[in-house]
């Protein structure tokens, strides 16, 4: 592809925002101007490029297609009330990026070029980081895929990552609300020893037919099982899960998860409450104890849940007594959204300001 001549010193953060209807985005992908990508060949990764095209140029044999090398990262940009861009905790995506890779024999993208092509496509992108007060924010999509032709099954020697944005929306469209989810021994995610924790495509492909079950349902998610034993809970489609119990903070220990940001700064704002955490099995027979639960990641940040069903048993967990968020989700979800939009003291220095 042709590279484009971009200056990003041309660029200003503080841009005129873009003419959108900010307050009634949809967490879906919106055009923006720009994506900066970077590719590894002849042994090394090159230099980062810019382009306005969103099309990618890919050979019909390239494993990304065939073979499922491709993995990925989601994060977000927000303008916090005193104007500022903030990006919360990228240098935790950027190695989980480098993880993932390595879990699926990809080349690893180093720590530095991830961040800076970060900093750049939130730059270039400005005028697409929505205003403060809309509930909206930039959402930032890294990918990797393997572009080397071939049939064989084998890792590619080529790699290419791109990075855009899109404004999304609020993940709660009427408000802060509990929803169901359900138990299902009918499906798995993810195998015993598998790709669990990598934030891979494949793994993806692989939950959506259990998702559109439960969606035709009436579920918000499918809570999965260990998919060993079936007896201990292990994650929420694509967030984690976690409950308050006796007081505590517990969340799935387990190889099978993918280790999610939210939940690791959740755990520590607990902590900074004066919380017990605990990171361990969690049995289903638990699940009548607890006296909150969510599920947590970058694009609802906490998503509190009213239920859980189980299907194949039909037993029902009524988590939420009234119907709404208990106060422990409701504390922590308003912690992490303070820090994020700098209203909130960042004590653990989890913010990047984009300039
Ligand atoms: C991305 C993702 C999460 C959430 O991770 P965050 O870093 O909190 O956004 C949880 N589970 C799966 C399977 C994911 O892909």
């Amino acid at each position: 592809m042709d590279k484009e001549v971009i200056d990003i010193n041309t660029f200003d953060i503080n841009a005129e925002p873009a003419e959108m209807d900010w307050k009634n985005l949809v967490f879906g992908y919106y055009p923006t101007d720009y994506n900066v990508r970077c590719d590894f060949k002849d042994g090394k990764w090159g230099d980062i490029y810019i382009t306005s095209s969103p099309m990618l140029d890919i050979h019909m044999a390239a494993t990304c297609l065939h073979y499922g090398q491709e993995a990925f990262e989601g994060l977000k940009a927000h303008r916090g009330k005193d104007g500022k861009v903030r990006v919360f905790r990228m240098d935790e995506n950027a190695k989980r990026f480098i993880s993932s890779a390595k879990g699926i024999c990809m080349e690893p993208l180093p720590e530095d070029i991830f961040c800076k092509m970060v900093r750049m496509v939130v730059k270039l992108n400005a005028r697409f980081i929505p205003p403060y007060g809309t509930g909206a924010s930039l959402y930032i999509r890294p990918l990797e895929i393997g572009m080397t032709p071939q049939v064989g099954v084998k890792a590619a020697r080529e790699y290419s990552v791109v990075m855009f944005v899109s404004p999304v929306g609020s993940y709660f469209k009427t408000g802060f609300k509990p929803s169901k989810i359900c138990i299902t021994r009918q499906y798995d995610r993810v195998a015993p020893k598998g790709t669990g924790r990598y934030k891979i495509g494949g793994n993806y492909a692989a939950s959506l037919a259990a998702g559109t079950m439960a969606h035709e349902q009436g579920y918000s998610a499918v809570l999965y099982l260990d998919p060993k034993e079936k007896k201990y809970l292990d994650e929420c489609g694509p967030a984690n899960f976690f409950a308050i119990k006796d007081g505590k903070y517990i969340t799935p220990a387990s190889d099978s998860i993918l280790p999610s940001i939210t939940n690791m700064s959740l755990r520590q704002l607990a902590r900074d409450m004066g919380l017990e955490v605990e990171e361990r099995h969690i049995a289903i027979s638990e699940l009548s104890e607890i006296s909150e639960a969510a599920a947590c990641g970058t694009a609802a940040v906490c998503s509190p849940v009213l239920e859980i069903d189980d299907l194949d048993t039909g037993d029902k967990y009524v988590i939420s007594k009234d119907g709404k968020p208990g106060p422990v989700t409701t504390q922590l979800y308003d912690m992490l959204c303070g820090l994020k939009s700098g209203e909130v003291k960042d004590e653990h220095n989890w913010c990047e300001i984009i300039e």
